[in-house]
């Protein structure tokens, strides 16, 4: 039996006079989730996008695991559809959900009827389609409050659907809703969460990564790489920007306080990000800070390296604890690669007694003193550029 996808638009009727365009934007999103799998003709109306298979043949699962990515949709039905009677009804809905009400005990049905024009009203399809649920199944009973299977009816304009079941999406605001931002992303557990979480708000990503060859190799680059690739299986697709670090970690060991190493590379890295977020048209910068979580991640730390950009820095992780961001990379399933043994620069030259309370003035003092502006300019001339699709 062909099936068909009900997708409700949840958050996004919320956002009165914006809701078309939020709603093309989901649309959009759809569509490049589901290159490449069954082609789907999608439409929408009455709050709800439909996404109907082509062909017979569609692959009906695979879709479905797509559309689980897709941030816009708070929940999705498959369905089949009826024609607008009672008999069609039915008789559907019997056969479709055969297997089902055979292991089942219990059951409910429900009716939506947004067609006004169908002739029984939602109580009297329950009555009817119940009734005859019972007489094919007999070891059913209904139950209205705590039922097995609640099987739904929705009469709508181009037919009547059924369906019972709801299959959750992934929440959130469709990508590019929000503008665009700038991840600073290392081979880490926590930049690929950060990443995920604001895509998830809505923006459109690209990535900034520092390398330092040849202390950090190219297997730590291609590690993020594949961590992205990850994350744009819900993003979509994210330009990778790396940064040639070497030559500036090299200055800070050789020109500044060993004390301060960490925090000014993270200044250091703050304006480099600024730079390719202002040039590729990117309104914030995002990082996997956590408070207290190391400690460059002090609250005097992060102060101190927030100083260094003028751009909103957004840092979802800063209240979380390590186990939640763990919860959260397991499911978007970048964990296992992030535990990959990699250096990251940030582990180069670090300092054995790091300041955890860093003023700023002598910060920027240092800072200054050692001159990095040439440095930065070059290593801006040097960007490496890869694109990621999912
Ligand atoms: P992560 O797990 O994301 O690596 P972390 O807990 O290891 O974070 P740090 O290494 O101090 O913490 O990094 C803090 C943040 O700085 C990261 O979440 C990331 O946003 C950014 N960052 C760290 N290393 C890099 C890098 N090599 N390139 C780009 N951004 C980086
Ligand atoms: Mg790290």
């Amino acid at each position: 039996m062909k099936e068909i996808i009900l997708i409700k638009v949840g958050e996004i009727v919320l956002k009165g006079l914006n809701r078309k365009s939020f709603e093309s934007m989901l649309i959009r999103s759809i569509k490049h989730a589901l290159n490449g799998t069954s082609q789907c003709k999608i439409s929408s109306a009455q709050s709800t996008i439909y996404v109907e298979p082509c062909y017979e043949d569609a692959d009906i699962d695979e879709i479905c695991e797509r559309l689980e990515k897709v941030f816009g949709i708070v929940a999705f039905h498959r369905a089949v559809v009826a024609e607008k009677n009672m008999e069609s009804i039915t008789s559907t809905a019997l056969s479709y959900l055969e297997e089902y009400l055979e292991s089942a005990n219990t059951f409910k049905v429900e009716a939506k009827r947004s067609d006004k024009s169908f002739p029984l009203k939602s109580p009297e399809i329950c009555r009817e389609l119940g009734g005859k649920i019972l007489e094919k199944f007999n070891h059913l009973t209904v139950d209205v409050h705590n039922p097995e299977i609640q099987v739904t009816v929705e009469v709508r304009d181009f037919g009547a659907y059924i369906h019972a079941g709801v299959i959750r999406g992934a929440g959130g605001v469709p990508v590019g809703s929000s503008g665009n931002g700038t991840i600073l992303i290392s081979g880490g557990i926590d930049s690929p969460v950060a990443a995920w979480m604001m895509a998830k708000r809505g923006l459109r990503l690209n990535a900034v990564h520092f390398a330092s060859p040849p202390y950090t190799s190219q297997r730590a680059e291609d590690k993020v790489v594949r961590l992205l690739k990850k994350v744009s299986a819900y993003a979509g697709n994210i330009t990778m920007y790396t940064v040639p670090f070497t030559e500036i970690q090299e200055k800070i060991k050789k020109d500044c306080p060993e004390e301060l190493f960490t925090i000014i590379m993270r200044r250091l890295m703050m304006q480099i990000s600024q730079r390719i977020a202002e040039n590729t048209d990117s309104s914030c910068l995002i990082t996997g800070e956590s408070l207290g979580q190391v400690a460059s991640q002090t609250m005097k730390a992060i102060v101190t390296t927030d100083e260094a950009a003028d751009m909103v820095v957004f840092r979802p992780l800063i209240g979380m604890d390590k186990e939640e961001i763990i919860r959260i990379s397991r499911k978007i399933d970048t964990f296992d690669i992030s535990i990959e043994p990699y250096e990251d620069c940030c582990t180069v030259f670090t300092p054995k007694h790091p300041r955890t309370k860093p003023v700023l003035k002598y910060v920027k003092e240092a800072q200054e003193k050692a001159g990095f502006d040439e440095m930065i300019e070059t290593a801006l001339n040097d960007l490496k550029i890869t694109y990621i699709n999912p």
